[in-house]
């Protein structure tokens, strides 16, 4: 279980949470949706772990986490959650396979072990062949489905998405939206998405909108 409770965070004068409650089951995924500035990332990074709360608190798996010291949090980080954002952020120099292990790689996976995992994700999101291809040297849908791999191929906890389609068209995002989906689903992962995007939104099993700091349900009509 993953949880926000009552949380509140300014940055300076700018309160970007106030009061802003939200809770995800094991292997449920979670859409927030609202206004541009109303507080979707900076809710997204306290559930995370990587901005600490002014007030309230974050649990995942029993555990209290904006208590926790910054070593503690960017090891649970590194060991149980996953990250996809918007502008896929692959390290250019490096190959796609090589961005795919990465997490694996900085988890003390050896690197013959960390290449021969990333290697499936390559079928498996319709990228085979470009597995030695530059990242730098991607298009946009093909970057952002290596992210989505990097994302997924620790088999994280959770998977943290910030608008993971929002550089895309909207076809190339649906597909990404889809994969995403599905292969969260297959290996049980909690996913957290926030998008603007309605038709991005309805691949979720849950909707929130985030209105000046605060989370509501969505209610459908
Ligand atoms: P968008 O849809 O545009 O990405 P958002 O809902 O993700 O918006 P946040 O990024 O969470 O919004 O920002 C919430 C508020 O906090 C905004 O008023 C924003 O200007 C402010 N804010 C966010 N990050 C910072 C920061 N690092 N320093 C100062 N203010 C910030
Ligand atoms: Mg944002």
């Amino acid at each position: 279980l993953l949880e926000a409770r009552d949380v509140a965070l300014s940055f300076g004068q700018t309160p970007a949470l106030r009061g802003a409650t939200l809770s995800a089951q094991p292997g449920e995924i979670v859409a927030i949706m609202g206004p541009s500035g109303s507080g979707k990332s900076t809710l997204l990074h306290c559930l995370a772990g990587i901005l600490v709360p002014d007030q309230g608190e974050i649990w995942f798996d029993g555990q209290r986490i904006d208590t926790m010291n910054e070593s503690r949090r960017s090891l649970l980080r590194r060991d149980r959650f996953g990250f996809v954002f918007q502008f896929g952020q692959l390290v250019p120099e490096l190959t796609a396979e090589e961005n795919v292990a990465l997490p694996l790689l900085l988890g003390g996976v050896r690197r013959p072990a960390a290449l021969r995992r990333a290697r499936p994700w390559f079928e498996r999101l319709g990228l085979a062949g470009l597995e030695r291809r530059r990242s730098g040297e991607l298009s946009g849908g093909q970057a952002q489905r290596v992210a989505l791999a990097r994302g997924l191929v620790a088999e994280p906890g959770v998977l943290f998405a910030d608008e993971p389609t929002g550089a895309l068209d909207t076809l190339t995002g649906e597909q990404v939206m889809d994969l995403l989906v599905s292969s969260a689903r297959e290996q049980g992962t909690t996913v957290v998405v926030v998008t603007h995007e309605a038709r991005v939104a309805a691949y979720a099993d849950r909707q929130v909108v985030v209105r000046d700091g605060k989370v509501n349900a969505l209610v459908t009509a």
